[in-house]
């Protein structure tokens, strides 16, 4: 990574609207910290603020700056829930799991009032769309399940899919009013911010190389010879991560989520299209996502292939999706496409690994990690100053996916046939 990379210079709408990031210096010479935290997310972030509200001296270390992951390129859709239906989570995990997850939009917004965190933050509901009749069963079941655990949700026919996204082709969906929208690259500045107002260090261009055990405790080298000295790590590099731990990379596929916003709205389309600026992302396994930006600027989120996009033409399944949903979004000029990478897991659900004492890791969002993210930083942070604060997920061990290098074939393979099947669905 050169050392002059930035956030600002990947061509988000994001960077392009973002209010200047804190100052921070790169890092250099010798540190000593009780907790140090390699990647500054929402994960990272979030588990600094807790742990420095708590006392703890704390060390946040990224290879660019805050937000340079995915924490600043996301879709910023604030969306409560994992990709299980909550009796499901409560099989698996327990009710005060699912109890966690429902919780976790109401974190963020939570996060954003108490330290003032200019970032937008609109609390529109999040709606999962359908094109299909054949998932409607499914997502009528998800909403029931959180409704009878009290979250204000609720169905929604075609009639209503229309009026309350302007869009076309959906035959149903459901809206959870606790989901919402921030701005994703204000919002990790903000915490960054909120974090070094509590007393947290942050050093941007450190990227951490090695990490040893040292006098019982732990030295982070850096790729500019710095280092660091801590008696707890926490790795929260999500699909930025790299070779620090052994088989720690291979338990995730990173995959890239592209994204693109289109020139502005005017102001009749902006009453038509998601009027109360809900966020939407579609049922399908291979789902596209959209809301309104910054500016008023329409946008539309997917998958896109395990190489990075080169050129507009990388882009022409979301230009599709775009103007399918929106058919008279052909006549508007897309302004920014740009991409971000996520981390997908076997079971497509976070994981928490303490592979070692004093060794804490949480990844694999699987792309729904704005709330998630934040709520478990927090927890993390929390379970780290006493160990009787349980955390929210279970322990799971670091498991290296086999041939894990020939990801981008295998994974692209199961991606196709995911499209297929979302194509036979009726
Ligand atoms: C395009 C896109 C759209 C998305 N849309 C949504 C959405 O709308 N809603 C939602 O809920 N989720 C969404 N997500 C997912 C969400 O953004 C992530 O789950 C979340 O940001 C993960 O946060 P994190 O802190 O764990 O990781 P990241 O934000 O990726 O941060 C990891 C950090 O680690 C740093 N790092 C890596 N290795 C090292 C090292 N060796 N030393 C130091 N630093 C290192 C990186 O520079 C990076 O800044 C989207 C993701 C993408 C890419």
């Amino acid at each position: 990574m050169p050392s002059s990379a930035t956030i600002r210079t990947v061509p988000s709408v994001w960077a392009a609207t973002a209010a200047p990031g804190p100052d921070l210096p790169a890092i250099a010479g010798a540190h000593r910290a009780d907790v140090a935290i390699i990647g500054a997310g929402f994960t990272g972030l979030t588990t600094a603020l807790a742990l420095a509200e708590g006392g703890a001296s704390v060390i946040v270390a990224d290879t660019v700056e805050p937000g340079y992951g995915a924490s600043g390129r996301n879709g910023g859709q604030v969306i409560p829930g994992l990709k299980y239906d909550p009796d499901t989570l409560d099989a698996m995990f327990g009710p005060e799991t699912t109890a966690f997850v429902g919780g976790t939009a109401d974190v963020v917004f939570r996060l954003v009032r108490t330290h003032g965190i200019d970032c937008d933050p609109i609390r529109g509901g999040w709606i999962q769309a359908s094109v299909k009749h054949a998932h409607l069963p499914a997502l009528e079941r998800r909403m029931a399940q959180w409704r009878a655990r009290g979250a204000d949700v609720a169905m929604l026919d075609a009639g209503a899919m229309a009026a309350r996204t302007g869009g076309t082709g959906f035959v149903g969906g459901w809206i959870d009013h606790r989901g919402g929208s921030v701005h994703p690259l204000n919002y990790a500045c903000g915490l960054a911010r909120a974090a070094l107002a509590a007393g947290a260090r942050i050093f941007r261009e450190a990227e951490a190389v090695s990490l040893v055990r040292a006098d019982g405790g732990w030295a982070i080298g850096f790729d500019n010879g710095a280092s660091l000295r801590a008696g707890q790590v926490v790795v929260a590099t999500n699909g930025y991560t790299g070779r620090l731990w052994p088989g720690l990379k291979a338990t995730v596929i990173p995959a890239n989520s592209i994204q693109v916003a289109t020139a502005p709205l005017d102001a009749d389309q902006l009453a038509r299209i998601l009027p109360a600026r809900s966020v939407v992302s579609d049922s399908r396994r291979i789902a596209n996502y959209f809301r309104i930006g910054p500016e008023g600027r329409l946008m539309m989120g997917g998958r896109g292939a395990f190489t990075d996009p080169r050129g507009a033409t990388d882009y022409h399944r979301i230009d599709a999706a775009l103007h399918g949903f929106f058919p008279e979004a052909r006549s508007l000029p897309i302004d920014f496409r740009w991409a971000g990478r996520v981390a997908m897991t076997r079971d497509h659900l976070p994981h928490i690994h303490q592979p070692a004492p004093g060794v804490t890791m949480a990844l694999g969002y699987n792309g729904r990690g704005v709330a998630m993210a934040s709520a478990l930083g927090g927890a993390i942070g929390a379970h780290l100053l006493d160990s009787a604060q349980p955390l929210p997920l279970s322990l799971s061990t670091i498991r290296p996916m086999p041939v894990h290098g020939l990801h981008p074939l295998y994974a692209s393979a199961m991606i196709a046939a995911y499209r297929v099947r979302d194509m036979l669905e009726r």
